[in-house]
């Protein structure tokens, strides 16, 4: 709409600049003080934050917590805690040709940052960035999916009443307003949502050379073996795999399952979903609805009918996908050719693991690769080859929950990493410093140059 694209963030990001040049937020007792703020706020009001996320998903308090806002308060009071020791100048050992003197390295904040964040955890996906944001001493605009507009909207109201817009503001939108954002200048953007629209954030941020972390997607392959314990294969695949609907970028995309196993796990994983999510998912409290229709109708395709040995029942008023499993699954299929972001999950079997591996390989860096397996070495072996973001052996998902991994993809599925110290220096600079003592100034460096000068410089450099 012609009034949308004309909207001007100038003044905002200015207003931020200035700010932040005034030091006020390098203060590291500020900073503190300003993420015990957030967290008050968040936790004053998680009837609000409830409320919005269940009309946008129907996603439960208790789903709400699990999966969003414990994130976010845990990252805070990871930061609160440690941030006085990461915000530290850093002393390193000094060269020979620089002595006397000392080196040290002082961490930095890059200044205004913009945090654009996606739908499937709205609060955990806009939020969680913006603490490193603040607690490494950056002003930051947020701007959250427009396809959850309920917990969009409830996120403004909270930040934007109860912060400065000069230090922390949230603007809403979509694609108009942030492709206004994107032609200001920032010190960092960071991204989480698509690949495709991760290369429009990154041409942007190339016109200021600003650094981005990008948080993308992917398909991420679950290797099941013959040595698993398929009990608690099957019942940590179905958590991992209809979280939030299946609405997870590291859930596990598809299963490639030894031969050998397959029925086996395939009707452990039907047990599993019946124990969890009972005879009619769509009553299940714990199953979250497809955030809209053009997802409904996209995950829907992908469902090829001949192959569907559970579930494949929907109902598009309510925008609910049941939980699916297609068997036979080949990599040229509908459903292999990308992303499903939705509650179906294919198998396909193979023999020969480097096969498998080889198929991964030739296909784009995944954010998630899960094995699932007795034998150590068969993991071992799985991560020497393939190349992603980050994973786990015999579980899915919860590597995200431990802050001292950093979280982050690799090519296609994202650049950066973020979550605890990872999270601090993503928005950080690292500035080095050399200091000089003025007692001596060896000739060294000055004419004229004598063979003597050259084998002193050779044994001081080398
Ligand atoms: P999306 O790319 O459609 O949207 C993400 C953000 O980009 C939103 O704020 C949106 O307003 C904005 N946006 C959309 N189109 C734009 C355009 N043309 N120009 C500028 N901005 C635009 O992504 P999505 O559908 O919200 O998210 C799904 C994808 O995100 C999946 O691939 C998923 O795997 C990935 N994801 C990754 C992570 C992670 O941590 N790596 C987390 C969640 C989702």
């Amino acid at each position: 709409m012609e009034t949308q694209t004309i909207i001007d963030y100038k003044e905002l990001v200015d207003s931020q600049r200035e700010y932040f040049n005034s030091n006020i937020t390098k203060d590291v007792n500020f900073r503190i003080s300003q993420l015990k703020k957030l967290k008050k706020i968040l936790a004053d009001n998680e009837d609000l934050l409830d409320e919005a996320i269940y009309k946008d998903f129907k996603k439960s308090s208790f789903e709400n917590y699990a999966t969003e806002l414990a994130l976010v308060y845990h990252d805070i009071n990871e930061a609160i805690s440690e941030l006085k020791g990461w915000s530290k100048k850093i002393s390193v050992a000094t060269n020979m040709a620089n002595l006397p003197g000392t080196s040290y390295i002082i961490p930095e904040p890059l200044g205004v940052s913009l945090v654009i964040g996606a739908w499937n955890y709205p609060y955990q996906l806009s939020l969680a960035p913006v603490v490193p944001a603040l607690a490494a001493g950056n002003t930051a605009i947020i701007k959250p999916s427009e396809l959850a507009l309920n917990t969009s909207n409830a996120m403004a109201k909270l930040i934007n009443e109860n912060f400065d817009e000069k230090y922390l503001k949230v603007v809403e939108g979509g694609v108009e307003e942030t492709t206004s954002l994107l032609k200001q200048k920032f010190d960092k953007i960071f991204y989480t949502g698509s690949s495709n629209v991760g290369k429009i954030v990154m041409k942007a941020a190339a016109n200021n050379l600003t650094p981005v972390t990008l948080e993308l997607g992917g398909k991420s392959p679950t290797f099941v073996f013959n040595d698993a314990d398929i009990a608690i294969t099957a019942k940590r695949i179905v958590w991992a795999k209809f979280l939030n609907g299946g609405q997870t970028c590291i859930a596990p995309d598809y299963i490639l399952v030894e031969k050998g196993i397959k029925e086996k796990l395939i009707d452990k994983i039907k047990e599993e979903i019946l124990t969890i999510h009972g005879e009619d998912p769509q009553k299940s409290e714990a199953f979250v609805r497809i955030i809209n229709k053009r997802h409904f109708e996209r995950i829907v395709n992908l469902i090829d009918k001949e192959k569907v040995v559970f579930g494949g029942e929907t109902d598009k008023s309510d925008n609910y996908i049941s939980p699916t499993i297609l068997e036979n699954v080949t990599f040229e299929d509908g459903v292999m050719q990308e992303e499903i972001f939705g509650p179906i999950l294919p198998f396909i079997q193979f023999e020969d693991l480097d096969w498998a591996i080889k198929q991964v390989k030739d296909r784009e860096k995944p954010l998630a690769l899960y094995v699932f397996s007795s034998n150590s070495k068969t993991a071992d072996k799985i991560f020497h080859e393939i190349s992603f973001g980050g994973g786990m052996v015999n579980e899915a998902i919860m590597h995200l929950t431990n802050s001292n991994l950093p979280f982050g993809g690799v090519g296609n599925s994202g650049m950066g990493s973020y979550h605890g110290k990872a999270g601090f220096d993503a928005f950080s600079h690292y500035k080095s410093i050399l200091s000089k003592s003025t007692i001596i100034e060896p000739p060294i460096k000055y004419p004229p140059f004598t063979d003597w000068k050259k084998k002193l410089l050779k044994i001081l450099v080398e």
